[in-house]
């Protein structure tokens, strides 16, 4: 048979295939997990060239992480797709917009960033206010305030520090009305593509009435600094386009096609941002599932999809129902969950996979136990005992609610030599000397980027207190410039005493060389072809004015980390923490191997969502519910779900279900990641912030259909060999762990435990603890000399429930759960 020329439509069934070959004018592809709308997609941005609609560089697609991007432009490259060149403008919401901001930055200046109000200077500085002559300055007296292309993007520490040093500078008490609320404010604002002129007066009025102006404050300060945060990314496109029709017009005739995945997560800011570059020729297409909407915390509005017919009438509207993902009992527990939703649009889904395990749900001790429990179960389904065939661990994920829950698992995993990647986790570029160096680098690139220079100009110390600093921020708010200028104006005008005078004219000379070494000689070159568009250079493209530079950024990077005296602090540094920074500061020049520049890679660490190491290692992923959107396992496990951690307790003190479908609709998605099986998994006892606090089972394990799941008891882990289990009273807190679990699986028990929580009144008075291990603590009296792993030997001081107070010899008294604690002699 000769060789097909569009192979992937062959993979899909009909109602894929109606979705993608519908190429003109809207269609929205709404259906359940697993049903291949992702797939779809991508076939639909393949049939888009092979059919020469467009060009790749012509279609827009949206992803819902840069990881999504990744492995779509990768996948599309190859069978059955093998598209001839890579589509250049597939990534996030946030990732598109940069690479369009950079382009036009200069059109964001005081007028776009809607500020009409007055606005007065602030302190750079943490310090609190500094006396300021200029108060009271109009912004109409600086005209040239407008963004360049190379902002900076911040994160929200940065964000928090900006808007703390505003708050003061009102005078306003930040301990009462902090940063945080107001980042959640303008976060939210922002979300719904309200700048500060567009504020309700209730909305204005909120922070002590000074919402609207500190909102207004804060865009300019941002501008000032060159910078722009999350939110602004979005929403200054969306200004760009709504002011400059041209512009528009251009982009428009440029993207002919664009597509959205996950589109049941898009906020009101990014739907404009749609709607204006799709408004011309309406070639949009978007999918997603309104059971999977689960960022409306973060201002995605499922209302979008209903908006969409609206906006774009006549659409296409195509619905899928077989899932090629899950089995059965995988995909039963899923559904029959999801209906406990009210407000959801409904639909059928259907596998034919029968085969396979039932779900699985299994009650724990607490977070160590389940962490422990799960290592084992990894290891032995990699060694392919578990009936499955030997598994690699990349088949293998833990999803978790909430990232406190991570450490238990990585802890468990590093001492047991269990290879995983965190993903979205406590990042590896939110360690202090990462961000300290990233400030270095970031400095050079962009020299007006001041949050950068507070945080570098006294590290290492270098003599510059206080004083000095206020010194360097005086000046350049008295020339108008950045700190970095001032700092040079202050040293050639007016000087600076003692070894701060020296050591800044030395950060301020080292920094205008770093960056000469990465600019190169200036010469007129050719422009990067990303900066030129196919139909002509866009308005606005930034003029190249640099050559080759004679140093890599990575020998650049050594070099700023050397001669600022960064590496050797820490090499001087005795604490226990020194030697694993250094090897973090070398991981970091090691990371930007993979860019071109240091800009690229700043850009990059703005906007990544996770850390993953491209070793090609198997590893089991660990990750939040959130994060694992889009994607598939064949062995999931779910821990953690208790009430108040899953459900949030937030969603539970919530009047009203909103907060509760949400978090529903979180379960959906998670148990619908699996392919082969899912476990889940809740603990009795759990130490949140310090605290130990006894669980319930989640309300949503009363959803789940019985006829699909099996409940285990812990099986084989008490056999003896470590902690409390090996002790002479473990016997019987085996059995009564095991007792419980079979308590559990009682239908009554279910009932009891579980709908006292859901019937929206107050929570059972005893504690639903399922295995609350009293037995421990029966064996052991007050005056018992007794060890525990963490504080060593000490003496009980005093018995209460499951708990001792035992005096220890080197930690003093502490409160110690019975179980952790064995006899010495054992
Ligand atoms: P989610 O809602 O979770 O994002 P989705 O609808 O995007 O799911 P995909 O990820 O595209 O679903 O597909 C799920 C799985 O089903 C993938 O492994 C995909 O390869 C497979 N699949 C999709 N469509 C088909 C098909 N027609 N035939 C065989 N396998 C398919
Ligand atoms: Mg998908």
């Amino acid at each position: 048979m000769a060789a097909r020329p569009m192979p992937y439509l062959d993979e899909l069934n009909p109602a894929q295939r109606e979705a993608v070959e519908t190429l003109d004018g809207p269609v929205l592809m709404l259906a359940g997990a697993g049903t291949g709308k992702t797939k779809a997609l991508m076939a639909r941005v393949a049939h888009l060239i092979m059919t020469r609609r467009a060009q790749p560089n012509e279609i827009l697609a949206v992803t819902f992480t840069n990881k999504a991007a990744r492995e779509m432009k990768e996948r599309l490259g190859k069978t059955p797709f093998n598209l001839p060149a890579p589509i250049k403008w597939m990534g996030t919401f946030h990732s598109l917009s940069v690479k369009i901001l950079r382009r036009h930055a200069e059109l964001v200046g005081s007028s776009s960033v809607g500020n009409a109000v007055t606005v007065r200077e602030v302190g750079a500085f943490d310090q609190g206010p500094v006396p300021n002559p200029n108060i009271g300055n109009e912004f109409a007296d600086r005209p040239e305030l407008h963004l360049k292309s190379n902002f900076s993007i911040l994160d929200s520490d940065d964000q928090q520090r900006v808007l703390k040093q505003l708050i003061r500078a009102n005078h306003i008490d930040d301990k009462r009305w902090t940063a945080r609320h107001l980042a959640g404010l303008i976060d939210g604002w922002k979300n719904r593509a309200l700048t500060p002129d567009k504020l309700s007066l209730d909305d204005a009025e909120q922070f002590n009435n000074m919402a609207g102006t500190l909102y207004a404050q804060y865009q300019t300060r941002l501008l000032e600094l060159n910078a722009c945060d999350f939110g602004d990314l979005i929403l200054h496109v969306v200004t760009i386009f709504q002011k400059h029709t041209d512009l528009l017009e251009q982009y428009r005739r440029w993207f002919r096609y664009v597509l959205v995945d996950e589109y049941q997560d898009t906020n009101v800011a990014q739907y404009l941002w749609l709607r204006l570059l799709a408004g011309g020729h309406k070639n949009i297409c978007c999918v997603g599932d309104d059971d999977q909407s689960i960022y409306g915390w973060r201002g995605a509005e499922v209302g979008n999809i209903l908006r969409f017919e609206k906006d774009f009438p006549g659409a296409h509207v195509v619905r899928l129902e077989q899932n090629y993902r899950s089995t059965e009992h995988i995909l039963a527990a899923a559904s029959n969950i999801i209906q406990g939703n009210e407000d959801r649009l409904g639909k059928t889904l259907w596998t034919d996979r029968k085969d396979g395990e039932k779900v699985r749900l299994i009650g724990h001790w607490d977070g160590e136990e389940e962490a422990r429990w799960i290592g084992e179960e990894i290891e032995s389904m990699q060694r392919g005992t578990r009936g499955m065939g030997a598994r690699s661990l990349d088949d293998m994920a833990i999803l978790v609610r909430a990232s406190h829950q991570m450490r238990a698992f990585e802890d468990r995993f590093l001492t047991i030599g269990l290879p995983y990647r965190v993903i979205g986790g406590p990042r590896f570029y939110e360690r202090l000397e990462i961000r300290d160096a990233m400030a270095y680098f970031r400095l050079v690139v962009s020299p007006d980027d001041d949050l950068a220079f507070e945080r570098i100009v006294n590290t290492p110390k270098r003599g510059l207190g206080n004083v000095a600093q206020q010194k360097i921020q005086a000046c350049a708010r008295a020339n108008g410039v950045s700190l970095i200028e001032g700092a040079r104006i202050l040293l050639e005008e007016k000087g600076l005493g003692g070894k701060g005078g020296k050591e800044l004219q030395l950060l301020v000379d080292n920094l205008a060389r770093w960056r000469g070494d990465m600019l190169g000689p200036r010469i007129q070159v050719q422009l990067d072809d990303d900066a030129v568009l196919d139909d002509g250079p866009i308005q606005g493209a930034p003029t190249p004015e640099y050559g080759t530079p004679d140093v890599t950024h990575i020998e650049l990077a050594e070099v700023i980390l050397d001669e600022s005296g960064y590496t050797t602090m820490w090499q001087n540094d005795k604490t226990p923490e020194a030697p694993g920074r250094l090897e973090n500061l070398k991981e970091l020049v090691k990371a930007l191997e993979n860019f071109e520049n240091l800009q690229g890679f700043l850009e990059h660490v703005s906007l990544i969502m996770d850390n993953e190491s491209d070793e090609a290692e198997p590893k089991v992923t660990i990750m939040t519910l959130h994060g694992a959107k889009g994607l598939e396992f064949p062995a999931v496990f779910l821990p953690g779900w208790e009430d108040g951690l899953f459900p949030s307790q937030r969603s539970m003190d919530e009047s009203g279900l909103k907060g509760l479908e949400e978090e529903r609709r979180l379960a959906y998605v998670g148990i619908t990641r699996a392919e082969e099986l899912c476990t889940i998994s809740f603990t009795g006892n759990r130490l949140v912030y310090g605290q130990w606090q006894s669980q319930m089972p989640s309300r949503f394990i009363d959803e789940l259909p019985e006829a699909h799941v099996e409940v285990l008891t812990p099986p084989g882990l008490y056999g003896g060999g470590f902690g409390a289990a090996s002790r002479s009273g473990a016997a019987s807190g085996i059995e009564a762990r095991a007792e419980s679990a079979n308590v559990y699986n009682s239908p009554g028990w279910k009932r009891m435990q579980t709908r006292a929580g859901q019937s929206g009144g107050a929570k059972p008075k005893t504690k639903g603890n399922p295995i609350i291990d009293l037995e421990a603590v029966a064996s052991f009296s007050v005056g018992d000399r007794v060890f525990h792993q963490k504080f060593g030997y000490g003496f009980i001081m005093e018995i209460e429930a499951d708990k001792l107070g035992v005096d220890f010899e080197k930690a003093g008294l502490k409160k110690v759960v019975a179980r952790f604690v064995t006899a010495p002699d054992d």
